[in-house]
Parts: C-alpha cells; sequence; structure tokens
C-alpha cells in the first residue's frame, strides 16, 4: 500500500488495514463478488398525498423524464409532510454522468440550510471515504439522498415518507444511469431494495441488482440493464462507531471490484 492510500486511510480513521489483510490470507471478497445475489424491488406501500398536484404528474407522466422537469417537480413537491418544514430540498449533487451514485439517507440542518447533501463532519468523512477509493465529489461521482426535504428533529424517514420520495430517486437513478449504486445507511437500502425489515448487516459484502422492470413507474425506459447495488453504513453513523469504518472500506473495496469486473467484461 503506497504513502498516500495510507495517509487517506489514516484521515478516515482507518490504521490497521494491512495488518488486518495480512492476516487473512482468504480473503473472500472475489467469492462474494462472483455471488450475484438478485434481489427483487417492489415499490414501497405507499400512503401518499393523492390530492398532491406534483404528485399527479409523476403518476400521469408518459414520457421519457428530462432533468430539468424532475428538479422542477422535486421543488415543488409537496407529497409528504416533509415539505412542511425544509428550507429548501436537496436534490444531489454531482457529476450527471456518473459511474458511482452514493444515495444516503435525507437532509440534515445544514444541507437544509445549504441545499447541498452530505456537508458537514459526515460530508467531510465521506469525501474522504471518496479519496481512498481514488473518487472525488463531483467527477464520476452523483450524491443524492433517500427523502429530498429534511425531517424534523433530524429523525430518520418513516416509511411513508421513502415511498412518498421513492419515484424521485428511482427517476435520478433512471436519468444518470450510474454504473454503480452505493447505498449508505439503512433509509437508502430501504429505497432502493423495498425491504425495510432486513438489517443492513444482512445487505453488506453482498453484490446486489438493482432491476428496472421491476418498478412501477410508468416513465422508465424499458429494458435499461440491471445497476450494481453494494450497501454499507452511513458516515453519521460511522462517526459514532469508530470501528465499522474498516467495514465500510472494505464495502467500497468490493463495489470498486464489482465495477471493475464489470468495466473489463
Ligand atoms: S421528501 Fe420527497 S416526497 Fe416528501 S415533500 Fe420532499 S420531495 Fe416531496
Amino acid at each position: 500500500m503506497d504513502e498516500y492510500k495510507k495517509f487517506v486511510l489514516s484521515q478516515i480513521g482507518i490504521d490497521r488495514y494491512v495488518l488486518r489483510s495480512n492476516s487473512n490470507k482468504n480473503n473472500n471478497l472475489n467469492k462474494v463478488i462472483n455471488e450475484d445475489v438478485l434481489i427483487q424491488i417492489p415499490p414501497l406501500k405507499k400512503n401518499i398525498n393523492k390530492q398532491s398536484e406534483s404528485n399527479q404528474i409523476v403518476e400521469n407522466r408518459q414520457k421519457p423524464l428530462n432533468w430539468q422537469t424532475l428538479t422542477s417537480e422535486i421543488k415543488n413537491c409537496q407529497n409528504c409532510i416533509l415539505s412542511k418544514e425544509r428550507k429548501q430540498v436537496v436534490i444531489g449533487t454531482g457529476d450527471l454522468k456518473p459511474d458511482w451514485l452514493f444515495v444516503g439517507e435525507g437532509p440534515g440542518a445544514e444541507e437544509d440550510q445549504q441545499g447541498l447533501p452530505f456537508v458537514g463532519n459526515s460530508g467531510k468523512l465521506l469525501d474522504n471515504i471518496l479519496l481512498s477509493i481514488g473518487l472525488e465529489r463531483g467527477k464520476k461521482v452523483y450524491i443524492a439522498n433517500a427523502v429530498k426535504c429534511r425531517p424534523p428533529g433530524n429523525r430518520p424517514p418513516i416509511l411513508d415518507e421513502i415511498a412518498a420520495c421513492q419515484n424521485y430517486l428511482h427517476s435520478q437513478i433512471s436519468l444518470l444511469k450510474p454504473k454503480i449504486i452505493v447505498a449508505v445507511g439503512k433509509t437508502a437500502t430501504v429505497a432502493l431494495l423495498g425491504d425495510d425489515k432486513t438489517p443492513l448487516g444482512k445487505y453488506r459484502q453482498r453484490h446486489l441488482k438493482f432491476q428496472w422492470n421491476n418498478f412501477s413507474n410508468k416513465f422508465l425506459e424499458p429494458n435499461q440493464p440491471t445497476i450494481p447495488i453494494v450497501v454499507t453504513y452511513h458516515p453519521s453513523y460511522l462517526l459514532r462507531n469508530l470501528n465499522d469504518k474498516i467495514k465500510s472500506w472494505e464495502d467500497l473495496v468490493l463495489a470498486m471490484d464489482i465495477l471493475n469486473k464489470q468495466n473489463n467484461g
């Protein structure tokens, strides 16, 4: 491992990876990659405001979506109660032709203020995590959240809110066409996999697939290729659970290996 990588890893609190890696000669990452676990993605059960104008636009759209229309819809959205107290919606940031899509939970106070995802301490950690695998915010990377408006008091979004916003996230994926998606945290995993029962840890270190045809969205293009998903911990969680940073890095190494395999395949 070169000195720069050691430095970057130390910035995210990982300084023991070499020892651990050496002690595990039978590293099973490759075996995991070949597992190719196929996950069906049902739309989440929705309990959204049927009278909402923006929701009707989403439901009734027949033509393919474009980014401008989508962002305008999200900015005006009142599909769930989170619209009441937001300062602004946080749609996402980054390269609109990304290889990587990172999906987090929802805006916190600082994100709500700035209109950007992952600012503050968790944002700094995410930036360092990106650096540790040779990525940089904005270059081949797009960062979004499962819900676009801040839950009051920084509580996690409830299932109805995740479901209300799910169309927007899936529409972003449809337009961005990333080569790989990294779900950071439980909320993102629920929004992407449609499963709120399974603990996040059960999805870690698995090559999951995001299947377009399973969506109910009328406006998605048919026969879009599947996109790999890797699940890992949210930076906010990692700030409180320092020992799990190594696991998060292992998840991203898995994601890199999947992407490399895909690019070379
Ligand atoms: S969180 Fe999503 S669904 Fe709810 S109001 Fe904001 S944009 Fe609309």
